[in-house]
């Protein structure tokens, strides 16, 4: 790590002190969209590449996996098990960096087993993880049955929660919001957008932005739809922002107002492809040579063009796209893509 990068990671000495797997190839680049920049006419678009972080097709599950597991293997666990959708990218980074480590991976997918693996699940398969389909489950409902018939036959499991968002997790984020800040001048920059569901990646950037002191308005993308108000996307970004700057021992906390989180561009709701992300994925395909996914970036980045053509950017300063990663979940998506 170069020398700024150092300056800035002592200003949170927890984080540094943590026990770490590497699985990442990181810094990630950062890039500039001159063709595409040039066809809106808009601000210079700069992107973030996470989805080039170097684990089995990459990713920003890796970074929080590099806290996470750790954490697992300091505590001497040999398994590891996580839930999500089939065609989950966190699935996916789990089973590799469990096949890495040499953990074993117990994967809990939603609904029933397809006669075809494509996509994410068919990596799942490769990196040997244990899949199991879970039917109507699909937050994970199983894991503390399969954590009983594990430990009865000897094994010390792990439980990593959905989509790797907890205190550890959210810390691979705010070490990412770090190493963004040595690469580019962030003061040029007046928004950065990204694809928010978890909730992990959107907590660890605004810590790095409030410990930075940095300017630019990050917006989050809301990917899901919440099942009540009560505990909205927002309220759960803000829960996990506070509960990890606790866990670092950091003064600073935040209120939802702090939580820019965009519901705009749902439609209808998780995983259902629409005109928006294919246009996306097309434009930036043809454009740059680039892949978006259709769950996730698709539709962040569908967003942000949208902003872009309604000029509501400033066109004197800069925008970044913070790729996530995600486009093996294309192949699973063939027939409805084009
Ligand atoms: C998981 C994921 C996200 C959302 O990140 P969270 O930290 O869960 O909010 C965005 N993009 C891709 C491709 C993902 O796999």
């Amino acid at each position: 790590m170069n020398c700024k990068a150092n300056f800035i990671m002592q200003k949170c000495s927890t984080l540094q002190h943590l026990p770490k797997a590497k699985l990442g190839y990181l810094p990630t680049p950062v890039i500039k969209l001159e063709n595409l920049t040039r066809i809106l006419g808009g601000p210079d678009i700069l992107m973030k590449r996470d989805d080039l972080t170097g684990l089995a097709l990459g990713g920003n599950k890796t970074r929080k996996l590099e806290y996470i597991l750790g954490d697992a293997i300091k505590k001497g666990c040999d398994t590891v098990i996580t839930a999500g959708a089939q065609q989950s990218n966190h699935c996916r980074q789990t089973a590799a960096a469990a096949a890495k480590l040499g953990l074993d991976c117990h994967l809990l997918l939603g609904g029933e087993k397809p006669g075809n693996f494509n996509g994410n699940l068919l990596l799942d398969e490769l990196f040997d993880a244990h899949i199991h389909f879970t039917k109507e489950n699909r937050k994970g409902e199983d894991i503390p049955n399969l954590v009983g018939t594990l430990k009865a036959s000897g094994h010390s499991p792990y439980v990593i929660p959905y989509g790797g968002s907890n205190e550890l997790g959210a810390c691979g984020f705010i070490e990412a919001g770090f190493e963004l800040s040595t690469q580019i001048g962030v003061d040029n920059l007046s928004h950065i957008f990204f694809a928010s569901s978890s909730g992990g990646t959107h907590a660890g950037l605004m810590i790095a932005k409030s410990l930075l002191r940095h300017k630019y308005e990050l917006t989050g993308i809301q990917i899901d739809k919440a099942e009540n108000e009560a505990n909205s996307f927002q309220q759960q970004v803000l829960a996990l922002a506070n509960s990890t700057c606790s866990f670092l021992n950091l003064a600073q906390s935040y209120r939802v107002d702090d939580v820019v989180l965009d519901k705009g561009y749902l439609e209808t709701g998780y995983g259902v492809l629409t005109e928006q992300e294919k246009e996306a994925i097309q434009l930036l395909a043809k454009s740059e040579g680039i892949l978006l996914d259709p769950v996730y970036t698709g539709r962040a980045f569908a967003a942000m063009v949208d902003k872009i053509q309604k000029r509501e950017l400033p066109n004197d300063k800069q925008v970044l796209f913070w790729h996530t990663g995600g486009a093996p979940s294309l192949f699973a998506y063939s027939r409805t893509i084009l």
